[in-house]
């Protein structure tokens, strides 16, 4: 079959690739749609470091093709979003609503496909660039025939990782103000949930305005452009000052109440963590490498009450979440069909990047 590969001298597609048949408790998905997130480039890019080989790809839509032994919450046939959180459901973390913390969600990789008889790793417990794939039986969220797979795979990784940071993580009240650094398919999820939230001003700020267009029909009411050396801190206080006087009052007054930073970039948290209200939180949500560092000025923060969070893919309990925002686009209120830029064929992955890289696509999604 085919799969998209992380090799040791960079992507690979090939068509030789095998799956081994689902044991106790695992499922084998036909994989129709997935999304191309930024992840998994980080992995070619060696920012996430992940032995070599692997088929890629961590959020994608299918079709279960066979059950293993014991599997009862899906049959051949159903249609299956699947998530990375391979929840054990039983620790502290899983019975507190929290399985995006389970121990068992890390660091369990395995070797599921072969290349001629030869170990091939999986990826974030997916690897859903490939016409079939092998996860647990507690990895597919089934959803409703009638929602677009192409649309669907976007769910349980950009999309939740975004709205999931302002509806779990956040406490976002009506009226509030928000700013999103960052409007790729995280970010633009992250101003849909404001909006549902009910957020008054929403700041959307990227350095390609061609977005502009996009997030501001997901409700945003203003825009920054950042790069060529823009203060973006300054920028949104510029938006929401302190009063018609000054921009900035004391200890830092002004700015707005939420922040959600979904680059990554130390400089671009650090510049942002200076555009919040008294009061106002910062949500790291972008991921850097394991050994980034930012500079946070301790005065700040204590004058007055700003925060600092990270969020792990937004707080994501995936049986609910993926759930309810399924259930919202299917009644118009959360768009996941404009998120998705362009759907590519599965042997065109370099497009895909280069796209990606030129700042051209929200979402770029892979057809199998
Ligand atoms: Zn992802
Ligand atoms: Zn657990």
């Amino acid at each position: 079959m085919r799969a998209i590969l992380h090799t040791a001298n960079g992507v690979e597609t090939r068509d030789d690739v095998e799956v081994r048949d689902p044991e106790v408790g695992e499922v084998l998905v036909r994989i129709a749609a997935s999304g191309v997130c930024h992840s998994d480039v980080s992995v070619l890019e060696g920012v996430i470091e992940w032995p070599a080989p692997a088929v890629l790809g961590h959020e994608g839509a299918g079709i279960v093709e066979k059950i293993g032994a014991g599997v009862t919450a899906v049959k051949p046939g159903d249609h299956v979003v699947i998530t990375t959180i391979a929840a054990c459901g039983m620790c502290r973390y899983c019975q507190t609503g929290h399985p995006n913390r389970c121990r068992q969600t890390l660091g369990n990789r395995s070797t599921p496909f072969s290349i001629g008889g030869e170990p091939v790793w999986n990826f974030a417990g997916a690897s859903t660039y490939a016409e079939l794939t092998l996860v647990k039986e507690i990895q597919c969220v089934t959803i409703p025939e009638d929602v677009p797979l192409t649309s669907a795979c976007l769910v349980p990784c950009g999309v939740t990782t975004g709205a999931g940071a302002v509806f779990n993580r956040a406490n976002v009240l009506p009226g509030q103000s928000a700013a999103v650094i960052g409007l790729g398919g995280v970010g633009l999820s992250a101003v849909q949930a404001l909006r549902l939230k009910g957020a008054g001003r929403i700041v959307g700020v990227d350095t390609v305005p061609g977005k502009f267009d996009l997030a501001r029909q997901f409700g945003a009411t203003d825009f920054v452009q950042a790069g060529n050396g823009v203060d973006v801190a300054d920028e949104i206080r510029g938006l929401l000052p302190f009063s018609d006087i000054t921009k900035v009052g004391p200890a830092g007054a002004g700015g707005v109440d939420w922040i959600f930073e979904c680059t990554g970039v130390p400089a671009v948290l650090e510049n942002a963590m200076e555009a919040l209200d008294w009061g106002g939180t910062l949500i790291a949500v972008g991921q850097p490498s394991q050994t980034a560092t930012a500079t946070i000025r301790i005065a700040n923060l204590l004058q007055c009450d700003r925060g600092i969070l990270g969020t792990r893919a937004g707080g994501i309990r995936p049986h609910e979440d993926i759930r309810a925002i399924i259930e919202l686009y299917r009644h118009g209120r959360f768009d996941l069909d404009a998120l998705v830029s362009k759907v590519y064929a599965s042997d065109r992955f370099d497009e895909v990047l280069t796209d990606m890289h030129q700042g051209r696509i929200a979402r770029g999604v892979l057809a199998f």
